[in-house]
């Protein structure tokens, strides 16, 4: 019996996030239709990381894919992100967003480079309060 999902999930580790990224999963219709990858700063190490944390990643976007048929990547960023606070000293929650935005973009370019027919959303989601209680989610 083959089990299939039609997504995977990159997402931030930070446990601020969570419940509202299920709920936003829940809402897209994602929730148990998903794998689900957690890593701090989400796509970031895909971008800057190393040759192998890269082939890391990508070896889980070929293992939905081969393993689950699924047909999309979500990588799904957020604002106030320690794992970009680490590396960048931003100004405003503004050039944070400009940052994540470019490398989720150059994200795109990487994983479309290896997976030629795969479908990738780009999701920001902005936090409006520090707990991560209210979360915006936007689909780029
Ligand atoms: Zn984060």
């Amino acid at each position: 019996m083959s089990h299939q999902c039609k997504a995977i999930l990159i997402h931030c580790m930070d446990f601020r996030l969570i419940e509202q990224t299920r709920n936003w999963m829940k809402e897209n219709g994602y929730l148990g239709d998903c794998d689900v990858v957690s890593l701090a700063g989400a796509s970031k190490e895909l971008v800057d990381g190393g040759h192998q944390t890269r082939e890391l990643i990508l070896k889980q976007i070929n293992t939905a894919c081969s393993l689950h048929s699924a047909s999309e990547v979500i990588l799904l960023h957020h604002s106030d992100c320690g794992a970009y606070k680490a590396s960048y000293n931003f100004e405003n929650v503004d050039e944070e967003t400009a940052k994540q935005t470019e490398d989720m973009d150059r994200a795109e370019e990487i994983i479309k480079e290896r997976f030629k027919d795969i479908k990738v959303k780009k999701v920001w989601a902005k936090m409006l309060d520090e707990h991560g209680e209210k979360v915006g989610f936007e689909i780029l």
